[in-house]
């Protein structure tokens, strides 16, 4: 299966964020940039300034086009340009309508009766006629290695309580990550209490938190990133499950494009904000085009003629979960509205199968149903013995 955009032959022309991406030629990146020492990297490496990842950097910009693909996951060896390329979307995240109370208020936040169901300070601005919201750009939230869940859902404002005795609850990261991206590194090596309160709320778009006699409901629609080194320990297989596209990062095989990317990023170590000028217009076109892309996608429509054979394909590779098709329609519906057309082609399917569908077969159940099976087997010719038995018995009765 062709997994480069190179390879895709569209039936209009290419969209200028597509070509942008194809032009970056085949290959793969050398390593990070630089030791990460914990300081945020203030200019990140240019998007366009990867060398190769094709399929890595595909796959993040259809999750940025549409949240409904379901987070990407990351897998490969460190010092394969893992984070770099993620802290690379900086530059050309779209801009969201988002608001700008600390309890994270919208206008849309109605209670049962379509009365205004916000904090006493938005119900006092909304009655004045003003603004609760504001355009702004999608952010990309890092979680912290060593992240507590209090710090993830969020929890009581210790501050508050201890200042004027009331009790108060804040937001968590997951609550600021609301229609940003956020972005776990090393997910392998998170606490599972921690990853599956991440993943329930992703699923859901949002979650509750009790303390006690007090609940508060959050927003938590966010594009899920996660990379890990398999070196460094595995995933449980059900979360596996619940990213939408998976990729494989290898370090990049050409030797002329080692050579490359070791000359950009000198490039980049040498001075970060010259080398990023040198694509500046680039990211912002690019920029502009996903923000197109995003609207676009709405009237994207992926007919029966090809979904159908897409199911059956995913019936014949054995694999259970929805989730794939969900992953595989939606990657392909982006991938139609980056460029720029409202219909999704087999072409687009094919494109974005692997990272759809692959590491989607579990062994666990493959062998879990075949033991079923044999045990099945084994009841029924059991039965049949016992049903031999009782036939005889009967014959032998006088
Ligand atoms: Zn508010």
């Amino acid at each position: 299966m062709p997994n480069s955009l190179t390879d895709h032959d569209p039936s209009g022309v290419p969209s200028r964020l597509l070509e942008m991406l194809s032009a970056t030629g085949a290959g793969r990146i050398l390593r990070e940039p630089a030791p990460d020492l914990g300081l945020a990297e203030q200019v990140p490496f240019p998007f366009f300034g990867i060398v190769g990842q094709i399929e890595m950097r595909t796959a993040l910009l259809l999750s940025i086009i549409n949240p409904a693909v379901g987070g990407v996951l990351l897998i490969g060896p460190r010092g394969t340009g893992k984070t770099t390329c993620v802290r690379s979307l900086t530059d050309l995240l779209p801009y969201v309508e988002t608001s700008t109370c600390p309890e994270g208020c919208l206008p849309t936040d109605l209670d049962a009766e379509g009365e205004p169901d916000v904090c006493a300070d938005c119900r006092a601005r909304l009655a004045r006629g003003e603004a609760i919201t504001a355009l702004d750009a999608v952010k990309l939230v890092e979680l912290p290695l060593n992240a507590r869940l209090e710090d993830v859902v969020g929890g009581v404002n210790e501050r508050i309580a201890i200042q004027q005795g009331r009790v108060r609850l804040e937001r968590g990261i997951l609550a600021r990550a609301d229609q940003n991206l956020l972005y776990i590194d090393e997910v392998n090596l998170l606490d599972d209490v921690i990853v599956d309160a991440i993943l329930d709320a992703a699923a859901q778009g949002s979650y509750t938190v009790r303390r006690g006699a007090m609940a508060g409901t959050y927003r938590a629609r966010f594009v899920l990133i996660g990379s890990m080194n398999p070196e460094e320990g595995r995933l449980r297989p059900q979360i596996l499950d619940r990213f939408g596209l998976r990729l494989i990062v290898r370090g990049l095989a050409d030797g002329i494009n080692r050579l490359e990317a070791y000359r950009r990023v000198r490039a980049y170590q040498t001075n970060p904000r010259a080398f990023l000028a040198q694509y500046a217009d680039e990211l912002s076109a690019a920029r502009e085009e996903i923000q197109a892309a995003r609207q676009r996608l709405n009237s994207v429509t992926l007919p029966d003629s090809i979904a159908k054979p897409a199911i059956a394909l995913i019936q014949k590779m054995g694999i259970d979960s929805l989730r794939a098709e969900i992953a595989w329609f939606e990657a392909a519906r982006a991938y139609a509205a980056a460029d720029s057309r409202e219909t999704v082609t087999a072409g687009d399917l094919r494109i974005v199968a692997p990272m759809a569908l692959r590491l989607r077969r579990s062994r666990f159940m493959d062998e879990y149903f075949n033991n079923q099976q044999n045990e099945e087997q084994e009841v029924i010719a059991l039965l049949a013995k016992l049903g031999k038995k009782n036939i005889r018995k009967k014959k032998n009765q006088p």
